[in-house]
């Protein structure tokens, strides 16, 4: 996985973890499902979202270049 998927891949889940944490007001259950699905948006930021070059992790970096190399994060 690339990190922009990764990116992407991590945003997605947070936002859907915070809608169903949001249903969590109607029903409980949703909002113990909700956490999960939003702690779960960590595993693709923690093991995919790296530098393909040094292969250090990008942290809240959004930029196109690795901070830690300076190369471009997008092959
Ligand atoms: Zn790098």
């Amino acid at each position: 996985m690339k990190p922009k998927q990764a990116g992407k891949c991590r945003d997605a889940l947070m936002i859907a973890g915070v809608v169903v944490m949001l249903l969590g007001y109607l029903y409980k259950t949703f909002l113990i499902a909700g956490l999960c699905v939003a702690a779960s948006c960590l595993l693709p930021h923690f093991l995919f979202y790296r530098c393909p070059h040094c292969g250090k992790l990008l942290g809240r970096n959004e930029e196109r270049f690795c901070q830690h190399c300076g190369e471009s994060i997008e092959e």
